[in-house]
């Protein structure tokens, strides 16, 4: 029999829930085994995090790999995604896996299982997308809730695109999740509204990024919360709207919370980050995304709702497409593949615009990008969190770190960057997937395929906790 490996992580400080403390972690097998003080411990591997943080390794729960979009495939598939991933602190990532014209939605989780085999270096979920919900298709869903995905994701627009949804058939299929105790995500923008404004605008030679953003405004945002958050009025489910971007948004959310309605939202990064000014640039189509990068004045707000709690979590929304690509809309913005490539810098980010610039605490932050997403997408108490029995999932980052975020510091697939020269505070130093030391500065040891799929179950009784 092979011994169970054990590494000491030795004197950093560690968050943990509320708590901020100097511990040791013992890490034995995949396992954190203990935190308190262990200094007597023999031990295979030690390791000083003295004057470092040791953090649960982040959790995105909003990438699209190998997703086929706008005449394109992103570029991040399960090797080059759960890389740049592995980079970037995050031990756990799920992805959406869309229905094909035809399909069924367990063929389509079939097939992102079979994408993945071999590649993921860190572990994998799935979200399915309903773009037919036929009867049948209705019919599955308490299929994919048994097979760990009982997380859905619906498009209120794209409607040319082959995505959309239309209310009466969200309402079927919020009420087949409630009862089969999954949760419906939503894209919510108002596709009417978008699809009156879009051909208005190029007919007008209103080409340029900017009238992306002025296509997609916020009201159209607005609205599309406003009638799902109503379906769940009716219906009794539960509701997770993705990429949030308005302040409106959050107060709509935040008060269906306050009537008691299962209701939570995340923003994403880039929304935090960079504001619709980017779209003004000459190369002003990398920030091309929907919801539009917004005003600093609704930039501001998100960040507010993140620190009140009505904004629960930040992912990435990583949709990484290539420069040709992206060059489709090099003369008219409407045929840009929609997204921006975000999931290797989510964490740094989020550190340095946030806990760093005194914007949200440390213990918001690791909720933020951790705590709960796990939390909420059905992965706690493996992931997540520091504690005992928990994954080891690790991140061991140095606070007082500054560099410089650029194309070269990073490890996306993408052949161009959103993210120039940007000053960052903080940096990670070492990542560990299930005990097993993956990033140890520039290098990754991590073997493809060493990912595990995350069997996911929601927890029901969530909703008093947050
Ligand atoms: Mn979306
Ligand atoms: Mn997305």
């Amino acid at each position: 029999m092979t011994k169970t490996k054990t590494t000491l992580i030795r004197g950093g400080t560690v968050v943990l829930g509320q708590t901020v403390s100097r511990q040791d972690v013992l890490i034995r097998g995949e396992r954190i085994a203990a935190l308190d003080n262990l200094s007597d411990h023999k031990v295979d591997a030690e390791i000083d995090a003295a004057g470092l943080l040791v953090l649960p390794g982040a959790v995105d729960t909003h990438v699209h790999f190998n997703d086929e979009f706008m005449n394109t495939t992103s570029v991040h598939d399960y090797y080059t995604g759960t890389l740049a991933a592995a980079y970037g602190g995050v031990t756990s990532i799920i992805d959406f896996s869309n229905q094909s014209p035809g399909d069924n939605l367990m063929s389509t989780l079939k097939n992102k299982k079979e994408e993945a085999e071999g590649k993921a270096l860190v572990d994998w979920g799935i979200h399915s997308v309903i773009t037919e919900p036929r009867p049948e298709v209705l019919d599955e869903i308490p299929l994919l809730v048994e097979e760990g995905a009982p997380t859905i994701k619906c498009y209120m627009t794209y409607r040319n695109e082959g995505l959309m949804v239309e209310d009466s058939d969200l309402r079927c299929i919020l009420e087949r999740l409630r009862d089969a105790g999954g949760m419906l995500m939503v894209h919510a923008e108002d596709n009417d509204m978008i699809e009156e404004n879009v051909p208005r605008m190029i007919h007008s030679g209103l080409t340029r990024p900017g009238y992306h953003a002025k296509s997609r405004p916020p009201e159209a945002e607005n609205r599309a919360i406003s009638r799902c958050i109503q379906l769940v009025r009716e219906t009794g489910s539960r509701l997770f709207i993705v990429h949030m971007a308005t302040d409106k948004g959050i107060e709509l959310v935040g008060a269906a919370r306050s009537e008691g309605q299962d209701v939570f939202a995340e923003t994403c990064t880039h929304y935090l980050i960079f504001t619709d000014k980017m779209l003004e640039r000459e190369d002003g189509i990398k920030w091309i995304c929907s919801p539009p990068l917004r005003s600093q004045s609704i930039q501001d707000r998100l960040w507010a709702g993140l620190q009140d709690g009505r904004v629960s979590m930040v992912s990435s929304d990583d949709a990484a497409y290539s420069w040709e690509a992206k060059l489709f809309g090099a003369e008219s913005f409407d045929k840009c593949p929609n997204g921006i490539p975000g999931i290797e810098p989510r964490l740094n980010l989020l550190y340095s615009e946030g806990v760093s610039k005194g914007r949200i605490t440390l213990q918001r932050f690791v909720e933020l990008v951790s705590t709960t997403p796990a939390n909420l997408f059905g992965l706690a108490p493996q992931k997540g969190t520091l504690a005992p029995s928990a994954d080891a999932d690790i991140v061991i980052f140095d606070p007082h770190a500054k560099w410089t975020m650029n194309q070269e510091s990073l490890h996306m697939a993408t052949d161009w960057s959103a993210y120039e020269n940007i000053e960052i505070r903080g940096k990670i130093e070492k990542v560990f997937s299930r005990g097993e030391l993956i990033i140890d500065g520039d290098r990754c040891f991590a073997k493809k395929g060493r990912g595990r799929y995350l069997h996911r179950r929601l927890n029901q009784s969530i909703k008093a906790s947050l």
